[in-house]
């Protein structure tokens, strides 16, 4: 991804789109499919950026283009739109790397697993080392999916099949599937693993094909006990390897070999999958991982600040667990540049040198969801007038939708509890205060009522 014939300061900021862009997504989706975009024009907030091939276009339009959008849109104040043209003269010298599948991540200091049988050496992904249970923070959002993968790392049968993990990006499904790879390893060596992308998957795949060696493809994963798949939603629309994807999975579920998934959606929302397919994997427990809560959030924080060896301020800690909402991935990112400036300049942190430093990543963390969004959403989902979240009647039907309301002011703006009980009729502090709490406390009893919040939460961020 480059910019050309761009004022130095639009650069600036294509790149740093760029880096977040592949801390994001890791090397291997950046090398495919982010590297060959490239930044052809800006003009009053509208970009132009070009590709080499209109498979790439569709690819990135489909999966990369909403953040790609929000972090433009966090770099420049007066952003409008992207628009993706296709430019076969910029297609790469290289005909290999014009098919992104083919593109292969270079192994990161990390280990390899032990060998799961004949042939399945290039099939295994390496693990990162840092991705074990022990330096996994267990909060509210991730308890379900944490209990599940400790199940069928430590169970010696099948407990559930498939296991599914899902949710955004960056919020530790990777993590556990490495962590019950390492488990499995060190408790039970002789039970064999596999672990891969769903990229990989179908790089492995067609691969296979073009050498018209598919039965070779398919004994790699005959003798294996268990095998995890990562990011399945990259599979969906490509026919051939769904389909080959959709065997291996029967067989092996069938030969009752544990299998572990994970997407960025539940079976039932992935997209250009088969009906079948869909149905299927949802046949064993399905674990969510949702949004990280605060608590989770400066959980994390203390934690890897600890591993940091760093002297943080509590209030550091506490501003970036506050502020920085996106993902863990980022937050960690944000961690390891404050430290790393730090040792760079000899001072100490402190809240200034972080908000210094940091600046970019907290302007495009700004959430610009309003007050009177997040009223009209939630009036509307109850279905009461959006005059409710301002009157004082009382009535349960009324009340709770405003305290929801409340509570995601709370959560999704940076307003303190003052401004925001201005805003809904000119209510005290103590009665936002409240409304949060009691938010907070029938989330946690009931479940139904904790989807309806989180569903709202995430219509007003997207
Ligand atoms: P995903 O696969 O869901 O996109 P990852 O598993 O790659 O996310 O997690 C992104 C980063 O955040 C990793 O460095 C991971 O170790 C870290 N991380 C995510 N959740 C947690 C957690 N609960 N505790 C500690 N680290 C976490
Ligand atoms: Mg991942």
């Amino acid at each position: 991804m480059k910019a050309i014939g761009l004022d130095s300061q639009l650069n600036a900021k294509w790149a740093r789109v760029r880096g977040r862009l592949r801390s994001e997504y890791g090397e291997q989706a950046y090398r495919s499919w982010l590297k060959p975009l490239t930044l052809v024009g800006h003009t009053n907030g509208e970009f132009r950026i070009a590709v080499p091939t209109r498979f790439i276009r569709d690819w990135v339009m489909q999966h990369y283009s909403d953040r790609l959008r929000q972090l433009l849109a966090g770099e420049v104040n007066e952003f409008r739109a992207v628009e993706i043209v296709v430019d076969s003269a910029r297609a790469p010298v290289d005909a290999e790397a014009n098919q992104p599948i083919y593109v292969q991540a270079p192994p990161a200091a990390v280990a390899e697993l032990p060998s799961p049988g004949p042939g399945a050496d290039d099939v295994s992904a390496p693990l990162d080392p840092r991705f074990t249970f022990e330096n996994f923070v267990v909060g509210k959002s991730n308890e379900l999916a944490y209990a599940a993968a400790r199940r069928v790392a430590e169970s010696k049968t099948v407990p559930f099949n498939p296991l599914f993990l899902y949710g955004g990006v960056g919020l530790g499904k990777t993590h556990l599937m490495h962590a019950i790879a390492w488990h499995i390893k060190k408790a039970q060596p002789e039970r064999r693993v596999i672990y891969l992308s769903a990229e990989k998957f179908m790089y492995q795949f067609i691969r296979a094909l073009r050498h018209k060696n598919t039965m070779a493809f398919k004994e790699q994963f005959r003798s294996v006990d268990v095998l995890m798949i990562d990011d399945v939603q990259f599979i969906s629309g490509k026919d051939s390897t769904q389909e080959e994807f959709f065997h291996t999975f029967n067989a092996l579920v069938d030969q009752n070999r544990q299998v572990v998934i994970s997407a960025d959606k539940s079976p039932s929302d992935l997209e250009g999958l088969e009906e079948r397919m869909r149905s299927r994997l949802g046949w064993g427990l399905v674990a969510d991982i949702h949004p990280t809560t605060y608590e989770l959030r400066l959980g994390i924080l203390q934690n890897k600040g600890e591993q940091l060896g760093a002297e943080i301020p509590p209030k550091v800690l506490e501003f970036l667990a506050h502020k920085i909402l996106s993902n863990v991935r980022e937050l960690e990112g944000a961690l390891n540049r404050i430290v790393a400036h730090a040792t760079l300049v000899g001072r100490p942190v402190t809240l200034e040198t972080t908000q210094e430093v940091l600046h970019d990543l907290l302007r495009a963390n700004d959430r610009r969801v309003t007050i009177e969004e997040i009223q009209r959403k939630v009036a509307e989902h109850f279905n009461i007038k959006i005059s409710e979240m301002q009157s004082a009647r009382r009535a349960r039907a009324v009340a709770r939708p405003r305290q929801v309301a409340m509570y995601l002011a709370k959560q999704l703006t940076s307003r303190s509890l003052p401004e925001i009980g201005r805003k809904f009729g000119g209510r005290d502090h103590t009665t936002v205060m409240h409304a949060v709490r009691k938010v907070e406390e029938l989330r946690s009893t009931d479940s139904s009522f904790s989807e309806d919040v989180d569903l709202l939460r995430r219509m007003l961020e997207a």
